[in-house]
C-alpha cells in the first residue's frame, strides 16, 4: 500500500512539472511507468527497472547502481545481445547505472537519473580471441592494456557495440564518453568495416573525451536522452556547476566516471 501511495505521489509530482497535457498521448506515468527526473548530475529515478545478468551481459560484482530507466536497461541488453550474436562468447561487462531511486551514487557526479551507464570495453588476446576480464582496464593508443600486455582493446567488437547503440532506433544516445585515442581507433575500424557515412558522422559527434573529467580509457560512459514525453521534467544534459559558466545547461562536461 505504501508503495502505491509513493508511486501516486511521485507521479503527481512528475506531472506538476510536466508541460500542459496535450491530445498527443496519455499522462507521463502511464507512458513507461518510470520517470527520469531532473539532470544527470542532479536528479532522481522514479519507477526504475533493475538490471538482471544474462549470458551476454553481466554487471561487475558489488556495484550499487543496478537501476535504470526501462529504455536504458533495454538498450544495454539488446546491444550486448547483438554483439554476442555476431561474435559468439561475447559478454558485456557493466559497471554502475543508477541507484534504485537515483540521486547521488558514490564515486560519480552523474548517474543520478537512470540514463547513465558505465560499460567495460570488449577485450581480446593477441590471437584475437575474446578475453573476459573481471575489472575495467585502461588501454593506450596502441590498444594495449596498461600493465597487462596480453589484453588488447577489441576494435571490432567495441565498434559493433557502438553501432548497436547508435542504431537502436528506440533510444537516442546523447553522448558517449571515451578517450580520444580510443575514439580514433573506433572510427578507423568503422572505415575499415565500410560503415555507412551517416553512422560514422553520428559516432564522430557523440563520442567525446570529457574535458574536465577522467579520460575514460577504461570504460565507455553511455548517456541516453530523456524518454519521450518527459520533456520539462527530464533534462538531457548535466547542470553546469562551474562558477563562470554561462547560465543554463552545459554540454556534457565534468561528469566523472
Ligand atoms: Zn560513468
Amino acid at each position: 500500500m505504501r508503495r502505491v501511495v509513493i508511486a501516486v505521489i511521485a507521479a503527481a509530482a512528475a506531472l506538476a512539472f510536466a508541460p500542459a497535457p496535450t491530445l498527443a498521448g496519455p499522462p507521463l506515468a502511464r507512458v513507461t511507468g518510470s520517470v527520469s527526473k531532473g539532470f544527470p548530475n542532479s536528479g532522481k529515478l522514479v519507477g526504475g527497472k533493475r538490471w538482471k545478468n544474462t549470458r551476454w551481459a553481466r554487471q561487475r560484482a558489488g556495484r550499487a547502481g543496478s537501476w535504470g530507466t526501462p529504455q536504458m536497461i533495454q538498450l544495454l541488453q539488446s546491444s550486448a545481445h547483438k554483439v554476442a550474436q555476431r561474435y559468439p562468447r561475447s559478454v558485456l561487462m557493466l559497471g554502475d547505472i543508477s541507484a534504485r531511486d537515483g540521486g547521488h551514487l558514490p564515486g560519480h557526479h552523474s548517474h543520478q537519473s537512470g540514463r547513465d551507464a558505465d560499460v567495460g570495453f570488449y577485450v581480446r588476446d593477441a590471437a584475437g580471441r575474446p578475453l573476459q576480464l573481471e575489472r575495467f582496464v585502461r588501454f593506450d593508443a596502441e590498444g594495449v592494456a596498461v600493465g597487462d600486455k596480453r589484453a588488447h582493446f577489441d576494435d571490432a567488437r567495441n565498434w559493433e557495440l557502438v553501432t548497436a547503440w547508435l542504431g537502436d532506433g528506440r533510444v537516442e544516445v546523447r553522448s558517449l564518453f571515451v578517450a580520444g585515442w580510443l575514439k580514433a581507433r573506433l572510427l578507423k575500424r568503422a572505415e575499415q568495416a565500410h560503415a555507412p557515412k551517416t553512422l560514422i558522422e553520428r559516432a564522430q559527434l557523440v563520442m567525446m573525451q570529457p574535458p574536465n573529467a577522467e579520460a575514460h580509457d577504461d570504460h565507455f560512459h553511455l548517456r541516453i536522452a530523456c524518454p519521450s514525453g518527459q520533456k520539462g521534467v527530464c533534462f538531457d544534459d548535466s547542470l553546469d556547476r562551474t562558477p563562470h559558466a554561462p547560465a543554463g545547461i552545459s554540454a556534457p562536461s565534468g561528469d566523472g566516471g
